[in-house]
């Protein structure tokens, strides 16, 4: 697995913005070659490149030339030839082995004369990677914006060993809770989304304003809501992720919640870029633990009776979930939570094994909901009786 951060660095700009610049060129030289010869082949371009290209950039080091090439023909392998890959002069630059050493906290990096020699300070979330993991490569960047370089590493480590052992936790996340589980947690928002409201109305204010004072905040309220948002996702993905005895996490899968009919609001918010972040966190934090993130299609599943299988729209309302089939009564996250949960066993163990079934029977503590067909000949019952 990896983990990459981003850490500001002052380098010298004189040197590396005309490093930025060459390197682009030599990258967009080569992958000019390889559309006229059809090839991506990084020998051949070295045969029919790298002298001439030697003359013509004096200054750049060798092994970084080497690294712009394997770049621009990755770039052109990945894309088949049908787009162009293009550098702007001010492009990220990829380090390797060949070009920067790191030792400690003291980094070398290869430029135009010598190399230049930075010390970095590392974010306290991250010492802990940084000491113990292996260091496998960095990037340069440039932010025109704050004339500010960047530097992304990238540090790497064997996964750990698969926990087999441990339930399927199913997560149901919506408007009014981020995330709610089958072990019946509540991950609340209503702070959040108190926060997210007032940051709305602020910043519908600053947009009718429209002067230049009122975009300057504008920028900075984006930022801090960002932030604000990035650290509840962390928190509530870091709890989701140490809960013990829990192996699997099923979630809804994305695309199928967007194919839903649900109200604009809920549309939004699914599709908005928080609601992606808390499955990205809790993905790779559940990978540290050897634990596993499922997806499950998530149709109906707020519809849909966990006890006995019955699916009717009236069988929610609001926040409560009431079975016109059973008279089944719990919070209706909380059904839904199981849902997701059930169908992921179902999907993820053969119909003819016993595993699964034995899970789902225990962990709802309901008796009927043995096998599969039990549980289909029940939601064909409701449906005729209905
Ligand atoms: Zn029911």
């Amino acid at each position: 697995m990896k983990r990459t951060v981003s850490i500001p660095v002052n380098l010298p700009r004189e040197r590396f913005l005309p490093l930025m610049g060459f390197c682009a060129e030599i990258f967009n030289q080569h992958v000019d070659w390889a559309l006229a010869n059809k090839t991506y082949n990084k020998s051949r371009a070295h045969k029919d490149l790298y002298a001439r290209l030697r003359l013509e950039y004096p200054t750049i080091p060798s092994a970084l030339l080497q690294t712009v090439r394997d770049m621009a023909l990755e770039a052109v392998k990945a894309t088949k030839f049908k787009r162009l890959p293009r550098k702007k002069p001010t492009s990220a630059l990829r380090y390797d082995d060949r070009t920067i050493t790191l030792r400690g906290r003291a980094l070398t990096l290869s430029c135009i004369g010598k190399r230049v020699k930075v010390v970095l300070h590392i974010p306290e979330y991250f010492k802990e990677v940084y000491e113990t993991w292996e260091f496998s490569g960095a990037t340069v960047t440039y932010s025109k914006h704050s004339k500010q370089f960047w530097l992304r590493l990238v540090f790497e480590k064997n996964d750990p060993p698969k926990e087999e052992k441990g339930d399927v936790l199913g997560i149901d996340r919506g408007l009014y809770h981020l995330a709610v589980t089958s072990e019946k947690q509540f991950f609340s928002s209503s702070k959040i989304r108190a926060t997210q409201r007032r940051y709305l109305h602020n910043r519908k204010k600053l947009q009718q304003k429209g002067t230049r004072s009122s975009k300057r905040h504008l920028r900075k309220m984006s930022g801090r809501e960002k932030r604000f948002m990035k650290d509840i996702n962390h928190c509530v993905s870091k709890k989701l992720a140490n809960l013990p005895g829990i192996s699997k996490y099923a979630l809804e899968d994305l695309t199928s919640i967007r194919n839903q009919r649900r109200n604009k609001k809920m549309n939004k918010w699914m599709a908005s870029w928080t609601f992606y972040q808390l499955e990205q966190f809790l993905a790779y934090k559940s990978e540290a633990r050897g634990k596993t993130v499922g997806y499950v299609d998530s149709r109906y599943t707020s519809q849909r009776c966990s006890r006995c299988g019955h699916q009717t729209s009236t069988n929610r309302k609001k926040s409560r979930f009431n079975c016109k089939s059973c008279g089944y009564r719990e919070h209706a996250d909380i059904n839904a939570a199981y849902n997701i949960r059930d169908r992921y066993i179902l999907s993820s163990t053969p119909v003819d094994g016993g595993a699964g079934h034995s899970q789902l029977s225990n962990r709802n503590g309901y008796a009927h909901l043995v096998c599969v067909d039990n549980q289909l000949q029940a939601a064909s019952a409701c449906r005729r009786g209905s």
